[in-house]
């Protein structure tokens, strides 16, 4: 059926915007506990120039060289730039500072790496745990089964502040197929909160991508990372 109703970056992310409301109404959540991280990778400044005009608060990138160029374009004050794509211990160093959250923390050696430097320039870095919630053998981050124990591993340190869990479940074609997986996550959390470990508190949980974020915030979603249905699919 073709629909006359305007196809931009702005109604997108209006349309984005009205279905993560009636998402949190469902579930019983009051908006504003639901924030929308735009996934930028590959899209241009003008476009996501758009995007912010239209009300997206905060920018999600994966690679550190994109990022980087990005960033000072706008002015951190009215966007927040979040770091969700997998981080080289070599690059640590230049993303320490320039990203409210990085989501993709995904080995002990990682998060000891972002404490080492975010030390030495005087500040707190907050973090995500990446969680590979469906086991997958190819997948980034730590075994579910793994993560209590890691947490309480690095709640030591004191430059970092893990803030919540991180998950991309495996890829299907129907988005209810993944909620198991966002509530396994969700429970996931509950059992950190669970052990009382100082300088750790759940707070958010970052899951739900185009296809599934509406499952994603009824299964708890504090934050879903949303491209393709905002800027449309990707060529690279
Ligand atoms: C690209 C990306 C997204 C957004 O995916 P879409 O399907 O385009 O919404 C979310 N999370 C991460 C980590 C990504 O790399």
């Amino acid at each position: 059926m073709e629909s006359l109703i305007q196809d931009t970056i702005e109604s997108r992310v209006q349309s984005v915007l009205a279905k993560i409301r009636s998402a949190a109404e469902r579930a019983g959540r009051p908006t504003g506990t639901v924030r929308l991280v735009a996934a930028t990778k590959t899209v241009g400044i003008e476009q996501i120039a758009e995007g912010v005009r239209a009300g997206l608060s905060i920018l999600g990138e994966n690679r550190v060289q994109e990022a980087l160029t990005k960033i000072p374009v706008f002015n951190r004050g009215p966007v927040q730039w979040h770091f969700i794509g997998q981080l080289q211990r070599r690059k640590v160093r230049s993303v320490v500072g320039m990203f409210d959250l990085i989501h993709s923390v995904d080995s002990p050696e990682l998060a000891q790496e972002i404490d080492r430097r975010a030390g030495d320039a005087g500040q707190q870095q907050d973090v995500l745990l990446e969680v590979n919630i469906g086991n997958e053998p190819t997948k980034a981050g730590f075994l579910p089964d793994d993560v209590p124990q890691i947490v309480s591993g690095l709640a030591s340190l004191s430059h970092i502040c893990i803030k919540g869990l991180m998950a991309i479940p495996p890829p299907t074609a129907d988005p209810d197929s993944a909620r198991p997986y966002f509530r396994k996550l969700s429970e996931l959390a509950k059992m950190i909160d669970a052990q009382h470990l100082p300088s750790v508190k759940m707070e958010e949980l970052s899951m739900g991508m185009s296809n599934d974020y509406e499952v994603a915030i009824e299964e708890g979603a504090t934050l879903v990372r949303v491209g393709t249905a905002i800027f449309g699919a990707r060529h690279v």
